[in-house]
């Protein structure tokens, strides 16, 4: 019997300008560490964003542990983290020691809730960092977290790993915070085949970064180090990669956004189905399409993956947030109401649908009927 085509959740898609790039690496012999492909990706990224500055590092976990480096974070500081994201958020806080708080996510958006965000500054006045995500690519109340931070002289950690090309008020996630982050992993909107970027407004941020990154050897012709510095730059061939897929950014971001309209409508007749909100005062890149099922409804989101993945489809649960996770146990979480929070719901009711923008309409119609049989369509 034939194996059934494999349909994925997110995988990289080529165009040949990458390879075009990298193979402008070899031909010069541009291989090594740095050089002109990461300079340019560099400007590209800080011109397409609006920030102003950027440093291309080995991944966006990399560009999250410099910026709460460079934020200050410290052994014992408390810092508030979005509870509903990927683990990646927060570890780099973790590696300088830092006790995690985790914020609750609000309903409009999944995001970190403003509101929970000003509670957790009543219990504890002095956070060194704050770290938000814009989940899927759906803008948060970034705007509202910053101004909160601000009030407080907290700097905001952005981290737009799922977000890069996503909007609030015409201004692209990632610019809001003192420190913005974007990843280029595998299964990201672009990807250089792993990679990340740390963006700042300030040119001596992104320049003590590259600093950090680079082993942090001070001006001197013999070795000399002065504080402990890391191995986190990106390669000149990752760079090329990365640089052709910024081409492709745009025509990424269209089809995403596709692929959620048509997950919207082929559920529209089914009121047990949601699709994940998106923010009417921004323009999200539909990283990931995902849905939640009603509650008291007795379709399982695990029903659902299970039926994709015998026809070989690929989804995913919902992040589990990060207050549920055994390694957080110890942790505080602070959320508006009594009872379950709003993560943890959206993490029981939801499912990441295969947003791979290599989807063909018959690949989009046989997941769509699949999900629509579970719920008796
Ligand atoms: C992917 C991701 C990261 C980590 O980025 P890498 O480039 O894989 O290190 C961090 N935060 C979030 C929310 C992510 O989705």
């Amino acid at each position: 019997m034939k194996e059934k085509k494999k349909i994925y959740l997110s995988s990289p898609t080529m165009h040949g300008d990458e390879q075009r790039l990298v193979q402008e690496a070899f031909d010069t012999n541009w291989v090594a560490p740095l050089g002109p492909n990461v300079n340019a990706f560099e400007k590209e990224i800080a011109d397409y964003s609006g920030c102003g500055y950027a440093a291309a590092l080995s991944a966006g976990t990399a560009a999250l542990h410099l910026a709460a480096i460079l934020a200050g974070v410290k052994e014992n500081d408390v810092v508030f983290a979005s509870s509903l994201t990927f683990s990646a958020s927060v570890n780099p806080a973790c590696y300088e020691k830092a006790l995690p708080v985790f914020i609750d996510s609000e309903t409009d958006t999944w995001n970190m809730d403003p509101e929970a965000l000003r509670r957790a500054f009543e219990k504890y006045p002095h956070p060194a960092a704050v770290i938000a995500v814009h989940l899927y690519g759906t803008p948060a109340k970034i705007d509202e977290i910053s101004e909160i931070c601000r009030e407080h002289g907290v700097p905001l950690i952005e981290d737009a790993a799922e977000s890069l090309g996503s909007t609030l008020g015409g201004r692209m996630t990632g610019t809001f915070g003192d420190f913005g982050v974007y990843s280029f992993n595998g299964n990201k909107i672009i990807t250089s085949s792993g990679g990340g970027m740390l963006l700042s407004k300030d040119a001596a941020v992104v320049e003590r970064a590259r600093f950090l990154a680079t082993q942090a050897r001070d001006p001197a012709r013999h070795y000399q180090h002065s504080v402990i510095g890391y191995n986190y730059r990106m390669s000149n061939v990752v760079a090329g990669i990365g640089r052709g897929q910024l081409l492709h950014l745009e025509e990424h971001k269209a089809r995403k956004q596709e692929i959620y309209r048509q997950y919207r409508e082929a559920f529209a007749d089914i009121p047990e189905i949601s699709m994940n909100p998106l923010n009417p005062h921004g323009e999200a890149n539909n990283w990931l399409s995902c849905m939640t099922i009603a509650p008291g409804c007795a379709v399982t989101p695990n029903q659902v993956m299970d039926a994709l993945e015998k026809e070989n489809i690929e989804s995913r649960p919902i992040w589990k947030p990060m207050h549920l996770q055994p390694v957080f146990a110890d942790c505080d979480f602070i959320q508006v109401r009594e009872g379950m929070s709003v993560a943890e719901d959206i993490f029981n009711r939801g499912f990441c649908l295969p947003s791979d923008i290599k989807n063909t309409a018959e690949d989009m119609d046989l997941i769509i009927s699949i999900v629509r049989r579970q719920f008796g369509k």
